[in-house]
């Protein structure tokens, strides 16, 4: 099969992507994502949060409080993971999609990306954040121990299910399931997703370039490539400030994160762009 022929033709629409959020981060990450990519695709974003914000909500009807606690706590994150995934399966998108709020997504190439597979088939595709397996050990009983081995996609990157094999985790997911489930490996919510699609149902992740979190150097994303990505990040790395390299419609001064830079590329008729800037 010819692989840039497309396996099924979606749009936008066929895709949920949740955004996880918590309070604190409203002003300072949310607004950014508000003013960028959500703007664009605000019937399929769904806003995952611990907190009431009338000023978040005045931007979009999607924000969904998840009675989560606000801590970071592993717990409090597999709880966020849990109710995105029990939104997801009440809704009748074709694709589940996760990012952070520190992610950028470029929605017309993640539509393409996901166009090469069919929503029915066992699709799980993202970024795996280490080189090799994680290594856990899966609680069987209470003196009961088994060491597993699994790929998982970072949550910091975004990762894509489709809905068949969102189905199928339904037992291991849905409802209180998910929670349980991340305390038998004792892992964080992406590594639970991982455990439950490869180590559970014997799904293999399919890796994908196109997904970037700050955990690595953004630096290497070639400027030629950046409207080619379907997800970019800003944030820390080894200590430092990492953010994509662009000249752009903004300096790094003005634009640290990069993104109103990414959005003006990709969406030049934007009123805030400025007009015929030199990109
Ligand atoms: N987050 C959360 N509750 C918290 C802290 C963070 O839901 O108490 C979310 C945050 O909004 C983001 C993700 O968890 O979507 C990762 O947080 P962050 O980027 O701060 O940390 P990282 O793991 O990337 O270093
Ligand atoms: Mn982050």
């Amino acid at each position: 099969k010819d692989s840039a022929a497309p396996e099924e033709d979606i749009t936008a629409n066929d895709v949920f992507i949740a955004v996880k959020t918590t309070k604190k981060f409203h002003r300072s990450r949310m607004d950014l994502l508000m003013d960028t990519w959500i703007s664009r695709n605000k019937e399929q974003t769904f806003i995952f949060t611990d907190g009431e914000d009338e000023e978040l909500q005045k931007k979009t009807g999607n924000v969904i409080s998840t009675n989560c606690s606000a801590a970071h706590s592993r717990q409090a994150l597999s709880c966020k993971m849990a109710v995105e995934y029990d939104k997801f399966i009440e809704s009748d998108k074709k694709w589940f999609c996760h990012v952070d709020d520190d992610n950028y997504v470029n929605v017309r190439t993640l539509v393409k990306l996901l166009s090469r597979y069919s929503h029915t088939n066992d699709i799980y595709i993202g970024k795996p954040s280490l080189d090799r397996p994680i290594q856990a050990t899966e609680r069987i009983s209470e003196s009961n121990m088994r060491p597993v081995n699994f790929w998982f996609a970072t949550g910091g990157a975004g990762f894509c299910i489709s809905r068949g094999l969102a189905l199928k985790m339904s037992p291991w997911a849905s409802g209180g399931h998910f929670m349980n489930t991340a305390e038998k490996i004792r892992l964080p919510d992406d590594c639970t997703i991982g455990y439950i699609i490869e180590s559970v149902l014997g799904v293999k992740l399919i890796r994908s370039n196109l997904f970037h979190s700050h955990l690595e150097n953004l630096h290497q994303v070639p400027q030629s490539e950046i409207h080619n990505q379907v997800t970019l990040s800003y944030g820390m790395f080894e200590n430092k400030r990492n953010a994509i390299l662009m000249k752009g419609a903004f300096s790094a001064e003005e634009d640290p994160s990069r993104f109103r830079s990414v959005h003006c590329l990709l969406y030049p008729d934007t009123p805030w762009c400025p007009w015929k800037a030199a990109y």
